[in-house]
Protein backbone atom coordinates (compact mmCIF):
# COMPACT_ATOMS: atom_id res chain seq x y z
CA UNK A 1 0.00 0.00 0.00
CA UNK A 2 1.66 3.56 -0.88
CA UNK A 3 2.52 5.13 2.12
CA UNK A 4 0.48 8.47 3.29
CA UNK A 5 1.74 11.78 4.99
CA UNK A 6 -0.86 13.88 7.04
CA UNK A 7 -0.32 17.50 7.22
CA UNK A 8 -1.53 18.78 10.55
CA UNK A 9 -2.55 22.38 12.10
CA UNK A 10 0.64 23.29 13.55
CA UNK A 11 -1.62 25.04 16.51
CA UNK A 12 -3.74 22.32 17.22
CA UNK A 13 -2.40 19.23 15.56
CA UNK A 14 -5.85 18.44 14.23
CA UNK A 15 -5.63 16.70 10.80
CA UNK A 16 -6.03 18.90 7.89
CA UNK A 17 -5.59 16.55 4.80
CA UNK A 18 -4.12 13.03 3.98
CA UNK A 19 -1.73 12.57 0.26
CA UNK A 20 -0.01 10.13 -0.84
CA UNK A 21 4.32 9.99 -0.47
CA UNK A 22 4.46 8.83 -4.63
CA UNK A 23 7.02 6.92 -5.72
CA UNK A 24 9.21 7.39 -8.19
CA UNK A 25 7.27 4.95 -10.56
CA UNK A 26 4.45 7.33 -9.87
CA UNK A 27 6.40 10.55 -10.49
CA UNK A 28 7.69 9.11 -14.08
CA UNK A 29 4.36 8.69 -14.56
CA UNK A 30 3.40 11.88 -13.87
CA UNK A 31 6.11 13.55 -15.90
CA UNK A 32 4.73 11.74 -18.93
CA UNK A 33 1.17 13.04 -18.81
CA UNK A 34 2.69 16.35 -18.59
CA UNK A 35 4.76 15.83 -21.44
CA UNK A 36 1.75 14.33 -23.47
CA UNK A 37 0.10 17.92 -22.62
CA UNK A 38 2.84 20.11 -23.56
CA UNK A 39 2.20 20.44 -27.33
CA UNK A 40 -1.41 21.24 -26.59
CA UNK A 41 -0.65 23.90 -23.83
CA UNK A 42 2.26 25.49 -26.33
CA UNK A 43 0.26 24.79 -29.25
CA UNK A 44 -2.10 27.54 -27.13
CA UNK A 45 -0.13 30.57 -27.75
CA UNK A 46 0.10 33.44 -25.60
CA UNK A 47 -3.06 34.64 -26.00
CA UNK A 48 -4.98 31.19 -25.33
CA UNK A 49 -2.36 30.72 -22.38
CA UNK A 50 -3.67 34.09 -21.20
CA UNK A 51 -7.24 33.28 -21.05
CA UNK A 52 -6.80 30.23 -19.25
CA UNK A 53 -4.26 31.96 -16.77
CA UNK A 54 -7.00 34.40 -16.02
CA UNK A 55 -10.01 31.61 -15.69
CA UNK A 56 -7.56 30.19 -13.30
CA UNK A 57 -7.12 33.35 -11.34
CA UNK A 58 -10.85 34.45 -11.46
CA UNK A 59 -11.67 30.90 -9.82
CA UNK A 60 -9.36 31.13 -6.93
CA UNK A 61 -10.47 34.69 -6.12
CA UNK A 62 -13.86 33.61 -6.64
CA UNK A 63 -13.40 30.62 -3.74
CA UNK A 64 -10.54 32.83 -2.02
CA UNK A 65 -12.36 32.59 1.28
CA UNK A 66 -11.70 28.54 1.15
CA UNK A 67 -8.44 29.28 0.07
CA UNK A 68 -7.83 31.44 2.85
CA UNK A 69 -8.89 28.96 5.72
CA UNK A 70 -7.48 26.33 4.22
CA UNK A 71 -3.91 28.26 4.63
CA UNK A 72 -4.52 29.69 7.99
CA UNK A 73 -5.44 25.59 9.27
CA UNK A 74 -2.54 24.04 7.05
CA UNK A 75 0.41 26.70 7.77
CA UNK A 76 -0.96 28.52 10.81
CA UNK A 77 -0.42 31.84 9.85
CA UNK A 78 -3.54 34.53 10.87
CA UNK A 79 -6.37 34.73 8.14
CA UNK A 80 -5.19 38.03 7.26
CA UNK A 81 -1.76 36.95 6.61
CA UNK A 82 -3.40 34.09 4.31
CA UNK A 83 -5.53 36.98 2.52
CA UNK A 84 -2.33 38.76 1.75
CA UNK A 85 -0.65 35.69 0.40
CA UNK A 86 -3.31 34.85 -2.30
CA UNK A 87 -3.72 38.77 -3.18
CA UNK A 88 -0.05 38.59 -4.40
CA UNK A 89 0.06 35.21 -5.81
CA UNK A 90 -3.21 36.51 -8.07
CA UNK A 91 -1.32 39.75 -8.90
CA UNK A 92 1.48 38.22 -10.24
CA UNK A 93 -0.72 35.56 -12.42
CA UNK A 94 -2.12 38.68 -13.58
CA UNK A 95 1.27 40.07 -14.45
CA UNK A 96 2.86 37.62 -15.85
CA UNK A 97 -0.27 36.41 -18.01
CA UNK A 98 -0.22 40.02 -19.42
CA UNK A 99 3.40 40.68 -20.08
CA UNK A 100 4.47 37.56 -21.36
CA UNK A 101 3.84 37.90 -25.02
CA UNK A 102 5.97 41.32 -25.24
CA UNK A 103 8.47 39.78 -23.27
CA UNK A 104 9.17 36.20 -25.11
CA UNK A 105 8.84 37.83 -28.31
CA UNK A 106 11.02 37.46 -30.97
CA UNK A 107 14.09 39.89 -30.79
CA UNK A 108 15.84 40.86 -34.14
CA UNK A 109 19.94 41.21 -33.74
CA UNK A 110 21.88 43.42 -36.20
CA UNK A 111 24.06 41.16 -38.34
CA UNK A 112 27.22 43.00 -37.98
CA UNK A 113 28.95 44.25 -40.94
CA UNK A 114 30.59 40.64 -41.95
CA UNK A 115 27.00 39.61 -42.14
CA UNK A 116 25.13 42.40 -43.56
CA UNK A 117 23.66 39.73 -46.08
CA UNK A 118 21.80 37.86 -42.66
CA UNK A 119 18.85 38.71 -41.37
CA UNK A 120 19.17 37.62 -37.47
CA UNK A 121 16.79 36.91 -34.57
CA UNK A 122 16.23 35.10 -31.03
CA UNK A 123 12.94 33.11 -30.29
CA UNK A 124 12.54 32.05 -26.68
CA UNK A 125 11.36 28.50 -26.84
CA UNK A 126 8.94 26.74 -23.67
CA UNK A 127 11.97 24.54 -21.88
CA UNK A 128 9.07 21.72 -22.15
CA UNK A 129 7.84 20.26 -18.58
CA UNK A 130 9.10 22.24 -15.86
CA UNK A 131 9.73 20.00 -12.03
CA UNK A 132 8.41 22.71 -9.14
CA UNK A 133 9.66 22.12 -5.35
CA UNK A 134 8.29 24.26 -2.75
CA UNK A 135 8.87 24.61 0.85
CA UNK A 136 5.79 25.18 3.57
CA UNK A 137 6.16 28.79 4.69
CA UNK A 138 4.23 30.50 2.00
CA UNK A 139 2.96 27.60 0.57
CA UNK A 140 0.67 28.97 -2.13
CA UNK A 141 3.13 32.49 -3.02
CA UNK A 142 6.54 30.61 -3.26
CA UNK A 143 6.05 27.72 -5.40
CA UNK A 144 3.46 30.18 -7.53
CA UNK A 145 6.04 32.59 -8.65
CA UNK A 146 7.61 29.91 -10.41
CA UNK A 147 4.49 27.77 -11.45
CA UNK A 148 2.62 30.57 -13.19
CA UNK A 149 5.94 32.20 -14.77
CA UNK A 150 6.57 28.40 -16.30
CA UNK A 151 3.04 28.41 -17.09
CA UNK A 152 2.92 31.65 -19.10
CA UNK A 153 6.26 30.97 -20.87
CA UNK A 154 4.49 27.97 -22.76
CA UNK A 155 5.61 25.03 -20.52
CA UNK A 156 3.63 22.37 -18.12
CA UNK A 157 4.55 21.64 -14.70
CA UNK A 158 4.72 19.05 -11.81
CA UNK A 159 4.78 20.47 -8.88
CA UNK A 160 5.61 19.04 -5.74
CA UNK A 161 4.56 21.03 -2.85
CA UNK A 162 5.98 20.88 0.80
CA UNK A 163 4.73 17.37 2.65
CA UNK A 164 3.85 19.90 5.82
CA UNK A 165 1.61 22.19 3.05
CA UNK A 166 0.32 19.79 0.29
CA UNK A 167 -3.15 20.68 0.97
CA UNK A 168 -2.86 24.39 -0.38
CA UNK A 169 -1.56 23.16 -3.50
CA UNK A 170 -3.82 20.36 -4.45
CA UNK A 171 -6.17 23.03 -4.11
CA UNK A 172 -3.90 25.04 -5.68
CA UNK A 173 -3.64 22.61 -8.68
CA UNK A 174 -7.58 21.42 -8.64
CA UNK A 175 -8.73 25.43 -9.39
CA UNK A 176 -6.81 25.16 -12.40
CA UNK A 177 -8.22 22.19 -14.07
CA UNK A 178 -12.09 23.34 -12.61
CA UNK A 179 -11.18 26.58 -14.19
CA UNK A 180 -9.92 24.85 -17.11
CA UNK A 181 -11.99 21.71 -18.29
CA UNK A 182 -11.22 22.15 -22.10
CA UNK A 183 -7.58 21.28 -21.02
CA UNK A 184 -5.64 17.96 -20.71
CA UNK A 185 -4.57 16.17 -18.15
CA UNK A 186 -1.54 17.43 -17.32
CA UNK A 187 -1.21 21.43 -17.83
CA UNK A 188 -0.16 21.37 -14.35
CA UNK A 189 0.04 18.03 -12.01
CA UNK A 190 0.72 17.56 -8.73
CA UNK A 191 2.81 14.78 -6.77
CA UNK A 192 3.09 14.71 -3.64
CA UNK A 193 5.25 13.29 -0.67
CA UNK A 194 8.61 13.75 1.05
CA UNK A 195 12.03 14.20 0.17
CA UNK A 196 12.30 10.98 -1.65
CA UNK A 197 9.48 12.21 -4.06
CA UNK A 198 11.10 15.15 -4.65
CA UNK A 199 14.38 13.55 -5.21
CA UNK A 200 12.18 11.61 -7.51
CA UNK A 201 11.36 14.63 -9.32
CA UNK A 202 14.64 15.69 -9.94
CA UNK A 203 15.45 12.47 -11.92
CA UNK A 204 12.41 12.13 -13.92
CA UNK A 205 12.46 13.27 -17.76
CA UNK A 206 11.79 17.27 -16.95
CA UNK A 207 13.38 19.88 -18.95
CA UNK A 208 13.71 22.51 -15.77
CA UNK A 209 13.99 22.20 -12.12
CA UNK A 210 12.44 25.25 -9.81
CA UNK A 211 13.72 24.61 -6.36
CA UNK A 212 12.36 26.71 -3.29
CA UNK A 213 13.70 25.80 0.00
CA UNK A 214 16.56 25.72 2.54
CA UNK A 215 19.77 25.97 1.08
CA UNK A 216 20.97 22.21 2.40
CA UNK A 217 18.27 20.78 0.00
CA UNK A 218 19.42 23.57 -2.59
CA UNK A 219 22.43 21.15 -2.55
CA UNK A 220 21.25 18.25 -2.85
CA UNK A 221 19.02 19.04 -5.60
CA UNK A 222 21.75 20.69 -7.73
CA UNK A 223 23.60 17.61 -7.15
CA UNK A 224 20.63 15.45 -8.07
CA UNK A 225 19.71 17.43 -10.97
CA UNK A 226 23.54 17.18 -12.13
CA UNK A 227 22.87 13.03 -13.07
CA UNK A 228 20.83 14.19 -15.62
CA UNK A 229 21.92 16.94 -16.09
CA UNK A 230 18.75 19.10 -16.00
CA UNK A 231 19.00 22.96 -15.48
CA UNK A 232 17.97 24.32 -12.02
CA UNK A 233 16.67 27.36 -10.42
CA UNK A 234 17.44 27.71 -6.45
CA UNK A 235 15.77 29.75 -4.44
CA UNK A 236 16.82 29.78 -1.21
CA UNK A 237 17.53 31.01 2.43
CA UNK A 238 18.66 34.35 3.49
CA UNK A 239 19.83 36.20 6.15
CA UNK A 240 18.20 39.45 5.34
CA UNK A 241 20.02 42.82 6.73
CA UNK A 242 18.36 46.42 7.28
CA UNK A 243 20.25 48.98 7.46
CA UNK A 244 18.49 52.02 9.73
CA UNK A 245 21.05 55.43 9.21
CA UNK A 246 21.04 58.30 11.25
CA UNK A 247 18.62 60.56 9.07
CA UNK A 248 15.69 57.68 8.67
CA UNK A 249 12.37 58.11 9.82
CA UNK A 250 12.65 55.99 12.86
CA UNK A 251 8.99 55.47 14.05
CA UNK A 252 8.62 54.44 10.25
CA UNK A 253 11.61 52.03 10.37
CA UNK A 254 10.64 50.81 13.35
CA UNK A 255 6.97 49.71 12.39
CA UNK A 256 8.12 48.23 8.99
CA UNK A 257 11.15 46.36 10.83
CA UNK A 258 8.72 45.09 13.22
CA UNK A 259 6.46 43.86 10.51
CA UNK A 260 9.43 42.30 8.62
CA UNK A 261 10.89 40.42 11.29
CA UNK A 262 7.93 38.98 13.08
CA UNK A 263 5.41 39.01 10.22
CA UNK A 264 4.85 35.68 9.61
CA UNK A 265 6.46 34.16 12.82
CA UNK A 266 10.12 35.14 10.83
CA UNK A 267 9.33 32.64 8.68
CA UNK A 268 9.83 34.22 5.37
CA UNK A 269 12.95 33.73 3.48
CA UNK A 270 13.52 37.66 2.61
CA UNK A 271 11.91 38.26 6.20
CA UNK A 272 14.67 40.79 8.28
CA UNK A 273 17.00 39.35 10.76
CA UNK A 274 19.50 41.72 11.49
CA UNK A 275 19.17 45.47 12.10
CA UNK A 276 22.55 47.85 11.64
CA UNK A 277 21.64 51.05 13.33
CA UNK A 278 24.07 53.91 13.68
CA UNK A 279 24.99 55.04 17.09
CA UNK A 280 23.85 58.17 17.11
CA UNK A 281 20.06 56.94 16.49
CA UNK A 282 20.79 53.98 18.30
CA UNK A 283 18.33 54.21 21.42
CA UNK A 284 15.39 56.37 19.70
CA UNK A 285 15.43 53.44 17.20
CA UNK A 286 15.08 50.72 19.92
CA UNK A 287 12.29 52.88 21.76
CA UNK A 288 10.61 52.98 18.36
CA UNK A 289 11.41 48.92 18.13
CA UNK A 290 10.14 48.86 21.65
CA UNK A 291 6.38 50.39 21.06
CA UNK A 292 6.34 49.32 17.14
CA UNK A 293 6.46 45.59 19.01
CA UNK A 294 4.39 46.36 22.21
CA UNK A 295 1.40 44.60 22.12
CA UNK A 296 2.77 41.86 19.22
CA UNK A 297 1.93 38.40 20.48
CA UNK A 298 1.37 34.85 18.79
CA UNK A 299 -1.30 32.45 18.49
CA UNK A 300 -4.03 31.44 16.19
CA UNK A 301 -7.10 33.88 17.64
CA UNK A 302 -8.50 36.44 15.25
CA UNK A 303 -6.54 39.63 16.73
CA UNK A 304 -2.89 37.24 16.90
CA UNK A 305 -0.17 39.46 14.86
CA UNK A 306 1.08 35.87 13.88
CA UNK A 307 0.54 31.98 14.05
CA UNK A 308 2.75 29.22 15.88
CA UNK A 309 6.11 28.03 14.37
CA UNK A 310 4.53 25.89 11.65
CA UNK A 311 7.73 23.07 12.21
CA UNK A 312 8.27 22.10 15.55
CA UNK A 313 11.83 21.56 14.71
CA UNK A 314 13.02 25.34 13.95
CA UNK A 315 12.10 26.03 17.69
CA UNK A 316 15.22 24.74 18.72
CA UNK A 317 16.92 26.39 15.88
CA UNK A 318 15.67 29.78 17.32
CA UNK A 319 16.40 28.42 20.97
CA UNK A 320 20.26 27.89 19.89
CA UNK A 321 20.88 30.80 18.38
CA UNK A 322 19.30 33.56 20.75
CA UNK A 323 21.39 31.70 23.14
CA UNK A 324 24.16 31.77 21.80
CA UNK A 325 23.93 35.70 21.37
CA UNK A 326 23.44 35.98 24.76
CA UNK A 327 26.58 34.20 25.60
CA UNK A 328 28.43 35.79 22.96
CA UNK A 329 27.44 38.97 25.02
CA UNK A 330 24.44 40.33 23.65
CA UNK A 331 21.51 41.39 25.48
CA UNK A 332 17.54 40.34 25.40
CA UNK A 333 16.03 44.16 24.43
CA UNK A 334 12.95 42.72 24.04
CA UNK A 335 11.69 39.35 24.81
CA UNK A 336 14.05 36.52 26.19
CA UNK A 337 14.40 32.53 26.28
CA UNK A 338 10.92 32.75 27.79
CA UNK A 339 9.50 33.81 24.82
CA UNK A 340 10.44 30.52 23.48
CA UNK A 341 6.92 28.65 24.06
CA UNK A 342 6.14 25.13 22.96
CA UNK A 343 4.34 26.03 19.88
CA UNK A 344 4.97 29.85 19.48
CA UNK A 345 7.80 31.93 19.91
CA UNK A 346 6.39 35.59 21.10
CA UNK A 347 9.34 38.65 19.71
CA UNK A 348 12.69 38.49 20.28
CA UNK A 349 15.36 41.27 19.91
CA UNK A 350 18.87 41.61 21.20
CA UNK A 351 21.43 44.03 21.33
CA UNK A 352 25.09 43.91 19.63
CA UNK A 353 25.48 40.12 19.35
CA UNK A 354 29.05 38.96 18.55
CA UNK A 355 29.10 39.22 14.28
CA UNK A 356 30.26 35.91 14.38
CA UNK A 357 27.40 34.21 16.16
CA UNK A 358 25.41 31.52 14.48
CA UNK A 359 22.76 34.74 15.38
CA UNK A 360 24.12 36.92 12.98
CA UNK A 361 25.44 34.08 10.54
CA UNK A 362 22.77 31.56 9.94
CA UNK A 363 19.07 31.89 8.74
CA UNK A 364 17.22 31.64 12.37
CA UNK A 365 13.49 31.28 10.45
CA UNK A 366 12.02 32.64 13.55
CA UNK A 367 10.34 35.42 15.28
CA UNK A 368 13.75 37.46 15.83
CA UNK A 369 16.04 40.29 15.27
CA UNK A 370 19.57 40.85 15.98
CA UNK A 371 20.55 44.87 16.50
CA UNK A 372 23.95 45.82 16.08
CA UNK A 373 25.12 49.47 16.84
CA UNK A 374 27.69 50.88 13.67
CA UNK A 375 29.51 54.07 13.69
CA UNK A 376 28.58 54.58 10.20
CA UNK A 377 26.56 53.57 7.39
CA UNK A 378 29.60 52.23 5.72
CA UNK A 379 30.38 49.65 8.53
CA UNK A 380 26.84 48.84 8.37
CA UNK A 381 27.44 48.24 4.81
CA UNK A 382 30.32 45.87 5.14
CA UNK A 383 28.70 43.91 7.80
CA UNK A 384 25.57 43.31 6.18
CA UNK A 385 27.16 42.08 3.07
CA UNK A 386 29.61 39.89 5.62
CA UNK A 387 27.62 36.88 5.29
CA UNK A 388 27.17 33.79 3.10
CA UNK A 389 23.72 34.87 2.26
CA UNK A 390 22.39 37.46 -0.26
CA UNK A 391 18.59 37.54 -0.75
CA UNK A 392 17.22 40.66 0.23
CA UNK A 393 17.47 43.49 2.36
CA UNK A 394 16.70 46.94 3.25
CA UNK A 395 17.51 50.58 3.85
CA UNK A 396 15.87 53.24 6.07
CA UNK A 397 17.81 57.03 5.49
CA UNK A 398 16.65 59.77 3.23
CA UNK A 399 15.27 58.61 -0.10
CA UNK A 400 18.40 60.03 -2.51
CA UNK A 401 20.11 58.67 0.31
CA UNK A 402 18.62 55.54 0.70
CA UNK A 403 19.10 54.67 -3.23
CA UNK A 404 22.61 54.96 -3.26
CA UNK A 405 23.14 52.87 0.15
CA UNK A 406 20.67 50.23 -1.79
CA UNK A 407 23.00 49.84 -4.32
CA UNK A 408 25.76 49.22 -2.20
CA UNK A 409 24.06 46.15 -0.79
CA UNK A 410 25.09 42.74 -2.41
CA UNK A 411 21.84 41.10 -2.52
CA UNK A 412 19.35 40.27 -5.01
CA UNK A 413 16.72 42.72 -4.39
CA UNK A 414 16.69 45.37 -1.76
CA UNK A 415 13.72 47.58 -0.14
CA UNK A 416 13.74 51.15 0.18
CA UNK A 417 12.32 52.76 3.39
CA UNK A 418 10.09 49.51 3.30
CA UNK A 419 10.30 45.93 4.00
CA UNK A 420 9.32 42.90 1.25
CA UNK A 421 8.04 45.68 -1.25
CA UNK A 422 10.18 43.96 -4.07
CA UNK A 423 7.96 40.99 -3.52
CA UNK A 424 4.71 42.74 -4.05
CA UNK A 425 6.13 44.45 -7.68
CA UNK A 426 5.08 41.78 -9.87
CA UNK A 427 7.60 43.03 -12.68
CA UNK A 428 10.52 42.53 -10.66
CA UNK A 429 12.57 39.57 -10.92
CA UNK A 430 13.07 37.53 -7.29
CA UNK A 431 16.32 35.48 -6.32
CA UNK A 432 19.86 35.88 -4.59
CA UNK A 433 23.54 34.99 -4.64
CA UNK A 434 26.03 33.07 -2.46
CA UNK A 435 23.83 30.45 -0.55
CA UNK A 436 20.34 32.18 -1.04
CA UNK A 437 20.85 30.47 -4.55
CA UNK A 438 20.90 31.64 -8.50
CA UNK A 439 18.34 32.43 -11.06
CA UNK A 440 15.38 34.45 -11.00
CA UNK A 441 11.58 33.66 -10.63
CA UNK A 442 8.88 36.86 -11.61
CA UNK A 443 9.07 39.35 -13.84
CA UNK A 444 10.42 39.32 -17.72
CA UNK A 445 13.50 38.00 -15.99
CA UNK A 446 11.93 34.86 -14.63
CA UNK A 447 9.81 34.49 -17.85
CA UNK A 448 12.82 34.41 -19.70
CA UNK A 449 14.31 31.42 -16.61
CA UNK A 450 11.38 29.44 -18.19
CA UNK A 451 12.50 29.70 -21.60
CA UNK A 452 15.51 28.37 -23.75
CA UNK A 453 17.01 30.86 -26.46
CA UNK A 454 17.14 29.91 -30.20
CA UNK A 455 19.19 31.90 -32.81
CA UNK A 456 17.69 31.77 -36.16
CA UNK A 457 20.35 33.59 -38.94
CA UNK A 458 18.44 33.84 -42.13
CA UNK A 459 20.96 34.53 -45.29
CA UNK A 460 18.56 37.11 -47.23
CA UNK A 461 20.96 36.86 -50.29
CA UNK A 462 24.52 35.80 -51.24
CA UNK A 463 27.19 38.65 -51.12
CA UNK A 464 28.54 38.27 -55.00
CA UNK A 465 32.07 37.23 -55.08
CA UNK A 466 32.67 37.25 -51.40
CA UNK A 467 31.47 33.27 -50.38
CA UNK A 468 32.80 33.25 -46.88
CA UNK A 469 31.50 30.54 -45.07
CA UNK A 470 32.26 27.99 -48.13
CA UNK A 471 34.72 25.16 -48.75
CA UNK A 472 36.21 27.25 -51.95
CA UNK A 473 37.35 30.30 -51.41
CA UNK A 474 39.02 32.89 -53.95
CA UNK A 475 42.48 32.99 -53.52
CA UNK A 476 42.06 36.99 -54.06
CA UNK A 477 39.90 36.67 -50.44
CA UNK A 478 42.75 34.37 -48.64
CA UNK A 479 44.97 36.97 -48.82
CA UNK A 480 42.62 39.67 -47.83
CA UNK A 481 41.41 38.39 -44.78
CA UNK A 482 44.36 39.30 -42.43
CA UNK A 483 43.70 42.95 -43.99
CA UNK A 484 39.96 42.82 -42.87
CA UNK A 485 41.23 41.27 -39.53
CA UNK A 486 43.51 44.41 -39.20
CA UNK A 487 40.33 47.11 -40.51
CA UNK A 488 37.65 45.49 -38.10
CA UNK A 489 39.50 45.04 -35.20
CA UNK A 490 42.79 46.54 -35.04
P1 LIG B 1 13.32 22.31 2.78
O1 LIG B 1 14.59 22.52 2.05
O2 LIG B 1 13.32 21.50 4.00
O3 LIG B 1 12.22 21.64 1.82
C1 LIG B 1 11.82 22.25 0.61
C2 LIG B 1 11.26 21.20 -0.31
O4 LIG B 1 12.29 20.32 -0.72
C3 LIG B 1 10.17 20.33 0.30
O5 LIG B 1 9.15 20.17 -0.66
C4 LIG B 1 10.88 19.00 0.55
O6 LIG B 1 10.04 17.88 0.52
C5 LIG B 1 11.85 18.98 -0.61
N1 LIG B 1 13.04 18.13 -0.43
C6 LIG B 1 13.66 17.81 0.73
N2 LIG B 1 14.75 17.05 0.48
C7 LIG B 1 14.81 16.89 -0.86
C8 LIG B 1 15.72 16.22 -1.72
N3 LIG B 1 16.78 15.56 -1.25
N4 LIG B 1 15.50 16.28 -3.06
C9 LIG B 1 14.44 16.98 -3.55
N5 LIG B 1 13.54 17.61 -2.78
C10 LIG B 1 13.73 17.59 -1.44
O7 LIG B 1 12.76 23.78 3.04
P2 LIG B 1 11.50 24.20 3.90
O8 LIG B 1 11.82 23.99 5.34
O9 LIG B 1 10.28 23.59 3.32
O10 LIG B 1 11.42 25.77 3.59
C11 LIG B 1 12.08 26.75 4.34
C12 LIG B 1 13.30 27.24 3.59
O11 LIG B 1 12.92 27.73 2.32
C13 LIG B 1 13.98 28.39 4.29
O12 LIG B 1 15.37 28.22 4.24
C14 LIG B 1 13.57 29.60 3.45
O13 LIG B 1 14.45 30.68 3.52
C15 LIG B 1 13.52 28.99 2.09
N6 LIG B 1 12.69 29.81 1.19
C16 LIG B 1 13.29 30.53 0.20
C17 LIG B 1 12.53 31.34 -0.64
C18 LIG B 1 13.16 32.17 -1.73
O14 LIG B 1 12.45 32.71 -2.56
N7 LIG B 1 14.48 32.30 -1.77
C19 LIG B 1 11.14 31.39 -0.47
C20 LIG B 1 10.56 30.64 0.54
C21 LIG B 1 11.35 29.84 1.37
Amino acid sequence: MTEQIISRDPMTDDVVATVPAMTAAEVDAAVEVARSAADWWRGLGHTGRRARLIAWRRRMAGDADELVDLLHRENGKPRADAALELLLSLEHITWTAANARSVLRTECRRPGVLTLNFGASVDRVPMGVVGVIGPWNYPLYTPNGSVATALAAGNVVVLKPSEHTPAVARWYVDAFAAANPDAPPGVLTLVTGGPETGAALCRARIDKLAFTGSTATGRKVMATCAETPIPVVLELGGKDAAIVAADADLGAAADAIAFGAMGNAGQTCVGIERVYVERAVRDRFLVELGRALQGVRPGNGPTDSYGPMTMRGQIDVVHRHVTAAVDGGARFVVGGVGSIGERTIAPIVVLDPPHSSVAVQEETFGPTLTVTTVESVDEAVRLANDVRYGLAGSVFARRRRAVAIARRLDTGQVSVNSVLGFAAVPSLPLGGRGDSGFGRIHGPEGLREFTRPRAIAVQRFPIPGVPLLRLRRPAWLVRALPRIIRLLHG
